[in-house]
């Protein structure tokens, strides 16, 4: 096991932004912590990367108590943190090989290092640019190339993915499946379900600093059963038109974010003349109207009743 956590638990004035969670992640892993903004996976990483300290619950790194041995458990770690951490007059190259020494590196060891991580994140061609001339996302990988100098067994990533680029996004997925090829175990933040559904082997559902659920993809869709998640592109005003929905008899929950409306139902072909006919009576355009499987949005919304990105 390269992470054990158990009864992880920690409270700010008096909330508990984590709230007794047990995880278990496995060597080779990609495992993933899904949940809305507030559901406690920024806590999480960082009581797991010593940053923070819980309030009450265990953390083993590849067997070793982080509190009782901090040193060594430290070592096998990797952390990615969300703000940059980088010296904007030096080169990319110039700041890995910082980070390298801080690490303990140096001479042709640190140098091979150095190229081999510029390759990994995709900028070896950039190398020797200031990084004050890098976009957001090139910043971004250079970040997740400083944590990765020493070869961390366990690479820890919060939202890495926030407010960048499509191609840098793509490149940072892809340095992630690269890495977890190469033997690296990798926990992964995101609010994003489309990322953890491509990336990861088993995912933590968390919400209101809870595990609501914990499983491979295919394990969380059976959670569900057999239902159907209605997506309906359309702007659907809060109040009447929703409670209207949700009214339907066999409709089990509706949520809406930014142009989506989402309902799930045991049967979905059953109650889409009624959905229909509300919107219509609401005054809502629909512009298009889906009937899928459940994706993690339908899973998660099964699981708490609400959308994932409210
Ligand atoms: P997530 O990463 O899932 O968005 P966080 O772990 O950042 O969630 O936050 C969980 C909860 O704890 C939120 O309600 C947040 O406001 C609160 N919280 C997190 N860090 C602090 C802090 N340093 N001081 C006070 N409250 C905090």
């Amino acid at each position: 096991m390269i992470l054990e956590v158990k009864g992880l638990t920690k409270s700010y004035n008096g909330h508990p932004a984590v709230a007794g969670i047990d995880l278990e992640m496995k060597d080779g892993e990609v495992f993933g912590l899904l949940g809305p903004n507030g559901a406690g996976k920024s806590t999480t990483i960082s009581m797991v990367s010593g940053l923070v300290k819980p309030n009450a619950g265990s953390i083993r790194i590849g067997g070793i108590d982080i509190f009782q041995d901090p040193l060594a458990s430290r070592r096998l770690i990797g952390v990615v943190p969300q703000d940059i951490a980088l010296y904007p007059t030096l080169t990319a190259r110039e700041n890995l090989a910082f980070w390298g020494h801080m690490y303990g590196q140096s001479g042709a060891d640190l140098r091979k290092r150095v190229d081999e991580v510029l390759e990994l994140v995709g900028l070896a061609d950039r190398a020797n640019q200031r990084i004050d001339k890098y976009s957001g996302g090139m910043k971004r990988r250079i970040n997740i190339g400083a944590g990765l100098m020493h070869r961390p067994k366990l690479l820890l990533m919060d939202e890495p993915t926030v407010g960048i680029d499509p191609q840098s996004r793509n490149h940072i997925l892809d340095t992630v499946k690269e890495l977890n090829r190469q033997g690296t175990s990798v926990l992964y933040t995101s609010h994003y379900m489309e990322e953890v559904e491509a990336l990861c082997d088993r995912i933590a559902i968390m919400d209101l600093g809870k595990v609501m659920a914990c499983g491979s993809l295919n394990e969380l869709r059976l959670l569900v059963g057999d239902k159907d998640v209605i997506t309906i592109q359309a702007n659907v005003p809060e109040g009447k038109v929703l409670d209207d929905l949700r009214a339907i008899p066999g409709v089990d929950g509706v949520s809406k974010d930014d142009g989506h409306l989402r309902v799930v139902a045991p049967y979905g072909r059953k109650v889409l003349g009624d959905v229909v006919t509300r919107l219509a009576a609401g005054g809502v355009k629909v512009r298009s109207i889906d009937i899928k499987e459940p994706d993690l949005e339908g899973v998660f919304l099964h699981l708490t009743g609400k959308a994932l990105r409210d």
